[in-house]
């Protein structure tokens, strides 16, 4: 688990006006985090920084009090769960959920025991010897949670990971991220566009808009605002 610091981070796409401009944030170790705001306020450049999936223009990202902005995305040890899944078609969950802990060439029995795990978290048990297109909507998602937690990451990314789902699901994912998140204790940050998500889910809300934060706040002191 670690904190994650973001100092004055700046980033420019080509010479126009900036996707984030001067963004400052604090986030605890094991807090969840809502990243929120409309269509192209930079959301998910910001949560891309995070990751290292983009390169920053300038400021400083800190994660676990260690300076990140040089490191490639496998070296931060973070976990990013995306909208589209990103499962692998041809592996069955078991090997989906395995496949971080291959690369990292862990031992078969390890890999065994955090698999059965993640997917014992998950609800997955009955379904790992199944492929991805004989799942429901919800499963996939949950295999792609169960890839992420896995890893014991130092925290979890989710760029809108419930936007693709249909209404009855997407409240029943809420719930199970908000549950598996309590369990895990794991730093999380969590862009979404969706008010109830925003308002449910995290321990504060970063409200961003043309990428500046406007207000930082929990659910309840946003709720209760005039
Ligand atoms: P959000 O996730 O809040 O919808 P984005 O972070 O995707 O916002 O985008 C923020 C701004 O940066 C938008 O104006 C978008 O068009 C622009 N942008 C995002 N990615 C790129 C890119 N790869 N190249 C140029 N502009 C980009
Ligand atoms: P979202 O709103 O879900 O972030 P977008 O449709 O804005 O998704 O962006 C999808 C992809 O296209 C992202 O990888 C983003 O970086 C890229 N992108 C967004 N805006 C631009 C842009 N103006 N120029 C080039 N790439 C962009």
């Amino acid at each position: 688990m670690a904190s994650i610091e973001m100092k004055n981070i700046v980033k420019q796409y080509g010479d126009g006006f900036p996707a984030v401009n001067d963004v400052s944030l604090d986030i605890a170790d094991g807090e969840f985090m809502i990243l929120v705001g409309p269509s192209g306020c930079g959301k998910s450049t910001l949560l891309r920084m995070i990751v290292g999936l983009e390169d920053i223009t300038s400021g400083e990202m800190i994660i676990g009090g260690k300076r990140v902005n040089d490191l490639a995305p496998r070296d931060r040890n973070l976990s990013m769960v995306f909208q589209n899944y990103a499962l692998y078609p041809h592996m069955t969950v078991y090997e989906n959920i395995a496949f971080p802990l291959r690369l990292a060439k862990m031992p078969d029995d390890e890999v065994r025991r955090r698999v059965t795990e993640a997917s014992d978290v998950l609800e997955l048990k009955d379904h790992l010897e199944r492929k991805p297109a004989n799942l429901s909507g919800g499963q996939r998602q949950r295999v792609a949670m169960g890839r992420a937690i896995v890893r014991q990451a130092e925290a979890f990314l989710f760029d809108e990971p419930l936007s693709n789902l249909d209404a009855k699901l997407r409240g029943q994912m809420r719930t199970e991220i908000s549950r598996l998140q309590r369990r895990l204790g794991i730093t999380t940050v969590y862009v979404t566009h969706d008010q109830t998500e925003a308002m449910t889910l995290g321990d504060r809300v970063c409200v961003l808009r043309k990428g500046k934060i406007q207000q930082v706040a929990s659910p309840r002191e946003l709720y209760e605002q005039p």
